[in-house]
């Protein structure tokens, strides 16, 4: 798949992130089901699932394997190797190789904070984790994206240590780094400082992964993209745990009709009604009327004097 300067990469995680929400449930069979109408749509890349952490999720690998994707590229997910493994004996690892998917993404930490209470090690110890996390998955043939869970939060908080976590990412092969504003409470003016600076001294292409705990999850994907984002991550309808996941029907529409870039090849915007409600149909969830984009009203005029303006000028 080759993406020109104008397009953006679209990668859907409504398969693992999305079902993360409190009160949708996928089936395998709805998994496989809605990865098949994401790849008619034409979204770049579809992450599948989490092998290292949800048993169904190997199922659904091993499913479409014999299921070939048209154009989407299907993604495994998974985190960085533990402290107290090798990479060689690290099971989250081994599962996203089971995935056997061209490409895997993990995350891992950048911000000081998580790294001494959350995984409870040193913060060079971290950055070797990170680093050798994904020098493995290369040596066993996966293309990688790096996830870089609460980017901005750990940039805030000391800026050489997020940036020297996401070096270590580079050295050791990742193709994308995908800034990740994990608990959404990023400004879309932070990211607009924020972007810039870090691809000044990042050699390869970056992404956004935006949560919506603020309502800027669509709001920060744009800027993100303004300020040099290739890929933007995010989930139909903006499904997610808490407030959800960056609203990628939103980002698509915005991103074609308002900033001239190409989403989805060929005109599939035109189907962006029908994923949306597909989606929310599999999550057992009441379509939004009121979505911008895709919802019953929101083309719909309720007369008065806007009507009246739209017969005039069709006359
Ligand atoms: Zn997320």
């Amino acid at each position: 798949m080759t993406i020109s300067a104008s397009s953006i990469e679209i990668y859907d995680t409504t398969l693992r992130d999305g079902s993360q929400a409190e009160d949708v449930s996928f089936s395998v069979e709805d998994k496989v089901r809605i990865a098949q109408r994401l790849d008619e749509l034409g979204v770049h890349y579809i992450e599948g699932g989490w092998p290292g952490a949800n048993p169904k999720d190997i199922e659904f690998f091993r499913i479409l394997k014999s299921l070939p994707l048209k154009r989407a590229r299907i993604v495994a997910f998974g985190s960085t190797r533990k402290a107290k493994n090798t990479a060689e004996s690290d099971p989250t690892l081994e599962a996203l190789l089971s995935a056997e998917t061209e490409i895997v993404t993990i995350f891992g930490k950048s911000w000081t904070l998580h790294v001494t209470e959350a995984l409870e090690t040193t913060l060079e110890k971290n950055v070797e984790l990170v680093g050798d996390s994904i020098a493995f998955l290369k040596n066993h043939g996966r293309r990688v994206f790096y996830d870089a869970e609460h980017f901005f939060d750990g940039y805030k908080t000391d800026p050489a240590y997020a940036l020297k976590t996401l070096q270590a990412a580079v050295a050791a092969g990742a193709e994308r780094i995908i800034l990740c504003d994990t608990n959404g409470g990023t400004m879309p003016w932070e990211v607009q400082e924020i972007f810039p600076k870090v691809k000044a001294c990042c050699s390869v292409p970056l992404g956004i992964h935006a949560h919506n705990d603020s309502e800027m999850g669509v709001a920060n994907s744009l800027v993100a993209v303004r300020a040099g984002a290739i890929q933007v991550q995010g989930t139909i309808n903006g499904i997610g745990e808490r407030c959800g996941n960056a609203n990628l029907c939103s980002i698509m529409a915005n991103l074609e009709l308002k900033m001239g870039y190409e989403a989805l090849e060929d005109g599939r915007l035109n189907n962006l009604r029908n994923i949306s409600h597909f989606v929310a149909e599999m999550a057992n969830l009441t379509p939004n009327k009121r979505q911008p984009y895709v919802g019953d009203t929101a083309f719909a005029h309720k007369g008065g004097v806007h009507i009246h303006a739209v017969q005039e000028k069709s006359r």
